[in-house]
């Protein structure tokens, strides 16, 4: 059996620029989009940004350097990444405390982070900026002219409303707005993974003596699956993250493996501080957009390409995401950034990560606001103008071949992390 039911449904705005999700590709999107001078509505479903960084509890900043002392990822991931410790403790390593060291070094620009002052002073920031922030409100459903998206139904406390948009920038994560918008989309797959934050008294009696909080706080887990799969129970399926049922599947079972584990435990030496607010998927459904990033393009320099970055397990494997893996042409005004670019395999997980996630969004952000100023398609916009304003806002374009070994140690497949 299915129910129809006709609905009249306000319009309760309308903006130059609608950032579905506010995870940290949707805050740089926004925030970029603000800084040109842009009127930003940004929906976010849950009650606070930065989405799998903060609410996934997901903590790690993973390397942004080539492994040899070049900081590849720059631009307004350097610029979150200072923030999100800027207030709180960090693991900065001591060669990059100050910056890009003066001599090479094999430390890697990582950082560990405290999950609710980033959340707070990506609030504080996108505020400032003059960003309209809708929290605790879903977007379900959108609004099409032929193939350009009119705007964006939502559903929160109020009921549902409408917003309009002329640009829509869909940092949902799992390309909700692109799916619902008949944009081609793919799924990928997930194992069976959840990480907590706890803390014990050992861990603060640690920090205690080191007198830094952040040593008090460590990841416990539900389903320990890695990165690659390895820990994955037999008996269990995959999820692909679009099936309500299925999240459901993994969120209760995890959770009932989470609790057998921690059941054994002296329960005063012990605290969950902290429990996902959002299921900890990796990859659910992505853009098929107008290229696809795949390990063979590691080296390869891209006339279209708006960043350079590095992969984060292996030293100097390095790559530039071509602009074409956040559009898909016939879309006029759709964009994506973040988890939802068009990458595959292993090159995906490399520019999925949470700081190639803000360059997307920045990328995302900026090439909004040129094709509204050029009333030009997201897919046709001028490339030039786009790099230039990414170049002025400190995104290294391509990497130097001076940086690329004659010999890159040979990837190692023993490289595995949850
Ligand atoms: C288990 C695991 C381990 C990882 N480890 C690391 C790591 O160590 N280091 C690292 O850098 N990266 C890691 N990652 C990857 C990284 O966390 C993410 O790829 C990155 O944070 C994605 O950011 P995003 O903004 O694209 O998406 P998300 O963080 O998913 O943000 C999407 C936002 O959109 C909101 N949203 C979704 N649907 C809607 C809707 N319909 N309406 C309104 N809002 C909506 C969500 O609430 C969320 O806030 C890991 C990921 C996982 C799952």
């Amino acid at each position: 059996m299915s129910v129809t039911r006709v609905y009249e449904i306000p319009e309760r705005g309308s903006y130059d620029i609608i950032v579905a999700g506010g995870g940290v590709a949707g805050a740089a999107a926004a925030y970029t989009a603000a800084r040109e001078g842009r009127r930003v509505l940004l929906i976010e479903k849950s009650v606070m940004l930065g989405g799998l960084a903060t609410l996934g509890l997901i903590t790690l900043f993973v390397p942004m350097c080539n492994g040899r002392g070049k900081q590849i990822i720059r631009g307004l991931a350097d610029e979150f990444m200072r923030l999100a410790v800027k207030y709180g403790f960090d693991t900065i390593p001591d060669d990059w405390k100050e910056g890009e060291p003066q001599k090479p070094t094999v430390q890697r620009l990582k950082t560990r982070f405290d999950t609710g002052m980033f959340a707070l002073a990506l609030n504080k920031l996108l505020c400032d900026a003059g960003v309209d922030l809708l929290y605790d409100t879903i977007v379900t459903d959108t609004v099409m002219e032929g193939n350009r998206c009119r705007g964006l139904i939502v559903e929160n406390k109020s009921g549902k409303s409408y917003y309009a948009a002329d640009v829509v920038i869909d940092t949902t994560g799992d390309a909700d707005v692109l799916y619902r918008t008949g944009v081609p989309c793919v799924t990928g797959k997930n194992y069976f993974t959840m990480i907590m934050h706890r803390i014990s008294l050992k861990s603060c009696a640690e920090a205690v003596a080191a007198r830094d909080i952040g040593r008090a706080i460590k990841w416990t887990y539900g389903g320990d699956a890695t990165l690659h799969g390895k820990n994955h129970p037999q008996d269990r399926p995959t999820y692909d993250g679009t099936d309500a049922a299925a999240i459901s599947e993994y969120i209760r079972e995890n959770q009932l493996v989470a609790f057998e584990k921690l059941c054994g435990d002296d329960r005063k030496s012990r605290a969950i501080v902290t429990m996902p607010g959002m299921a900890q998927f990796r990859t659910t459904r992505r853009i098929d957009g107008d290229y696809t990033l795949t390990v063979r393009d590691v080296f390869r320099h891209f006339s279209d390409s708006v960043g350079a970055i590095c992969d984060m397990d292996q030293r100097d494997y390095l790559y530039e995401i071509p602009y074409r893996c956040l559009v898909r042409s016939g879309y006029p005004n759709l964009i994506t950034a973040g988890r939802s670019i068009s990458a595959e395999g292993y090159a995906w997980d490399v520019a999925r990560v949470i700081p190639p996630a803000i360059i997307t969004g920045q990328v995302a952000g900026l090439a909004a606001s040129i094709s509204l100023d050029s009333t030009r398609d997201l897919t046709t916009i001028d490339i030039k103008t786009l790099q230039e304003k990414l170049t002025a806002q400190n995104v290294l374009l391509h990497f130097d071949d001076s940086w690329v070994p004659d010999n890159p140690e040979p990837y190692s497949e023993n490289i595995d992390h949850i």
